[in-house]
């Protein structure tokens, strides 16, 4: 009645392929998580807090859910782990996400931008923030060497346009800075200081949310190096973990990596999702899959789960 591919899917949306299995790894990623619908919950990075929520209950029951220190450096023995990790930096992240997690006991990482922290400004948010903006908009478009096309007016069509062709660099930081950005939507020093008290580990994302396969040498470097000295004097302590801005090939490249494992980042987070099951060390940095998670329902991600699972092969 189903076919093979409906009993298939139907198999893998339960719980137990991955409830069999031993000694596994995954990361989730997470952005933004709502508890209501903002004026800027995007549908490509909001989960809903309830969504959020039956996940944690979900996979507190399959996993044991561990730091990002220990699930990267740790044995692959005994009792499947997982570890929690959220990009971007999001205000809701503290206020939404934070309490559910805490309640729970559960360990996460926070990915951050310098820009985000230091000003607020994230250019995807500022561009939807703005999107009536067609000034704005055209301006984004020709800082990066995008051509300027009429017919391409959406906020997520320049979006997607610029992190396919944008060249990365001064002139486009000015020009997507040139607005206000929309208060309260990422945390700032003091909720860092907190969650940094409170034992969670803070990794870098890149200081403008870049896609650093389209910046320079220069770029890349300073992009890393200013996030670098952020976590420090955050934390005390340089961070080993970098997840890459959109996480994809196409979004980085030889140069990022070898920028990266001179910069001591020797976890390098992609959003390829499948188990981690120990990368190879390229220049003294290892390419790490996390599963992406935008608004799933949980058999969803039970299905990323356990189709991760049968999959069982790295980038
Ligand atoms: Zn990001």
């Amino acid at each position: 009645m189903y076919g093979a591919k409906g009993i298939l899917k139907r198999a893998l949306s339960g719980r137990y392929p991955i409830g069999l299995s031993k000694g596994r790894k995954v990361i989730l990623c997470y952005h933004h998580i709502s508890d209501g619908i903002g004026p800027l919950d995007s549908p490509v990075y909001t989960t809903a807090l309830d969504n959020f929520r039956h996940h944690m209950e979900l996979i507190r029951g399959l996993f044991e859910v561990v730091s990002l220190d220990e699930i990267v450096n740790g044995e692959g023995k005994g009792r499947n782990k997982l570890a929690i990790t959220f990009d971007d930096g999001f205000m809701s992240v503290f206020k939404v996400a934070r309490p559910v997690l805490r309640s729970m006991g559960l360990p996460y990482a926070v990915f951050i931008n310098g820009a985000a922290v230091e000003e607020g400004h994230n250019w995807m948010v500022d561009l939807l923030a703005h999107a009536q903006d067609q000034q704005y908009l055209a301006s984004l478009r020709a800082a990066v060497g995008v051509d300027d096309d009429p017919s391409q007016e959406s906020a997520e069509d320049v979006i997607g346009a610029i992190m396919e062709k944008g060249v990365f660099s001064e002139t486009f930081r000015c020009a997507y800075r040139s607005v206000r950005p929309p208060p309260g939507m990422f945390m700032s020093y003091g909720e860092l200081e907190q969650l940094v008290k409170e034992g969670v580990t803070i990794g870098d994302h890149s200081w403008d949310h870049y896609v650093l396969g389209g910046s320079s040498s220069e770029v890349t470097s300073d992009q890393v190096a200013k996030g670098k000295s952020l976590i420090k004097a955050l934390t005390g302590d340089y961070s080993k973990h970098f997840a890459l801005p959109f996480g994809k090939k196409e979004h980085f490249n030889g140069d990022t990596l070898r920028i990266l494992g001179e910069c001591d980042y020797c976890n390098v987070y992609t959003t390829n999702p499948n188990l981690f099951v120990g990368a190879p060390d390229v220049n003294g940095v290892r390419l790490i899959p996390r599963i992406g998670l935008v608004n799933d329902s949980s058999q969803r991600l039970l299905f990323y789960l356990n189709r991760a699972l049968l999959r069982q092969h790295d980038l």
